[in-house]
């Protein structure tokens, strides 16, 4: 496997996986949010750089059968050549002679983008022929669509068959490869992980996965009150998965077979109703009266786990400590967020993966201040599961 940093891109014809999956304006179709766009930059301005050439591939929303102009990359030329700054060409035909002859005559310097993979039904199917004919867009094939790096797609791992020698991740993939091995294979300890939410049971594997490395673990959010319950507290009318009392039961039991430490939030902000509007009142979580449901922790949580966090040298957020998107239950997360910032400045590793917590981070505008921010959803819950990535795979076999 190469990498991109130690490559020489001089005079080669880059073809790099993107994840440009980006929200566009109904009525427009301009880039809403270029976020996905920007993190492609680097790799884009190495190749460039070097003396190279980029012919871009991406998916974009889920065209159903064949071409939709709503889902179409020519609306996304314009910002790719402002943030670059560099002639951006586009390809509306993705493996035809057409295709082909603008890639080959492709200027170094510039770039190709070629429409939505999706358009194509073999894309989704992992097609080889689909694969192989895209494959001639590049000497050399680069993956920075982490987003999609749990997918084998023709374009995300198929494909890499076709570069033997000549393939490698791009600098967004290489980060969240690194920072998962961090997590996983070399943290300095204690290591802790946070997993909030809203249910136990999409969760449990990472917490099984967890529990093999881990030295400290904080539940947070709606798990909360199925943890609590199995443990033979009152919680109301909170959210629960009576299905996974069992399963919370078991972590429990595993984690005190490893001498984990686990906080379990002692008290909870609750309310009589699923509102913002709501009253409110602090009550330990066992003990929350009927007709109230928890929707944050409380202060003594908050300081429990300002405890736990300022001890741990390896950090992994996942999932929001309450419901984060009302003002009156925000507090637990952002105060989870302000304790790991301040970890981090003490010498921690953090990486916030996966769902809710990386909203939750962007939104306290905090996300510079950790030391890694997963961009990819999906995909970094299946990675932090112990699952291997087919777009990880392909590269590194
Ligand atoms: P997840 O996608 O699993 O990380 O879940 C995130 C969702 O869990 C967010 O939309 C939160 O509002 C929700 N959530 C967090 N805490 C609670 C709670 N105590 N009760 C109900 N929902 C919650």
């Amino acid at each position: 496997m190469a990498r991109i940093d130690t490559y020489n891109f001089s005079k080669e014809r880059a073809l790099v996986r993107v994840d440009f999956n980006v929200p566009l304006d109904n009525n427009t179709l301009e880039v809403m949010d270029d976020t996905r766009i920007k993190a492609a930059v680097p790799t884009i301005n190495k190749i460039l750089n070097d003396g190279g050439s980029v012919v871009l591939m991406s998916h974009c929303g889920r065209p159903k059968s064949g071409p939709e102009n709503r889902f179409s990359l020519k609306h996304l030329v314009e910002t790719i050549e402002q943030l670059v700054g560099v002639k951006v060409h586009f390809s509306e035909e993705i493996v035809t002679e057409k295709s082909f002859e603008k890639s080959s005559t492709l200027p170094m310097g510039e770039i190709l983008l070629l429409e939505n993979l999706r358009f194509d039904p073999r894309e989704k199917a992992g097609n080889i022929d689909f694969s192989k004919a895209l494959s001639k867009h590049g000497d050399v094939y680069v993956n920075d669509a982490f987003g999609t790096a749990h997918r084998a797609h023709a374009s995300t791992s198929v494909i890499a068959e076709e570069f033997p020698e000549d393939k490698m991740f791009g600098y967004l993939i290489e980060k969240e490869v690194e920072s998962v091995s961090t997590l996983m294979k070399s943290g300095d300890r204690p290591i802790a992980a946070i997993i909030g939410g809203a249910k136990v049971s999409s969760k449990i594997n990472i917490i099984n996965n967890l529990l093999e490395k881990i030295d400290i673990l904080i539940i947070g959010g709606g798990m909360t009150y199925t943890f609590a319950k199995a443990q033979g507290g009152n919680i109301g009318d909170s959210v629960v998965e009576d299905g996974h009392l069992e399963t919370a039961r078991k972590i429990l039991k595993t984690a005190a077979e490893k001498n984990i430490e686990v906080i379990i939030p002692v008290d909870s902000v609750i309310a009589s109703s699923f509102s913002n509007e709501a009253e409110t009142q602090v009550v330990a979580t066992k003990n929350i009266p009927a007709g109230w449901m928890g929707l944050d922790v409380g202060p003594k949580t908050i300081s429990d786990v300002h405890k736990a966090l300022s001890k741990s040298k390896t950090i992994l957020w996942n999932g929001p400590m309450g419901v984060f998107e009302m003002t009156n239950f925000v507090k637990g997360t952002y105060e989870a967020a302000k304790s790991i910032v301040s970890a981090t400045q003490n010498g921690a590793f953090s990486l916030v993966g996966g769902g809710d917590s990386v909203a939750a981070i962007n939104l306290f505008g905090l996300s510079k201040e950790v030391s890694h921010v997963s961009t990819g959803g999906g995909a970094m819950l299946e990675f932090l599961e112990g699952k291997e990535l087919p777009g990880i795979k392909a590269i590194m076999s």
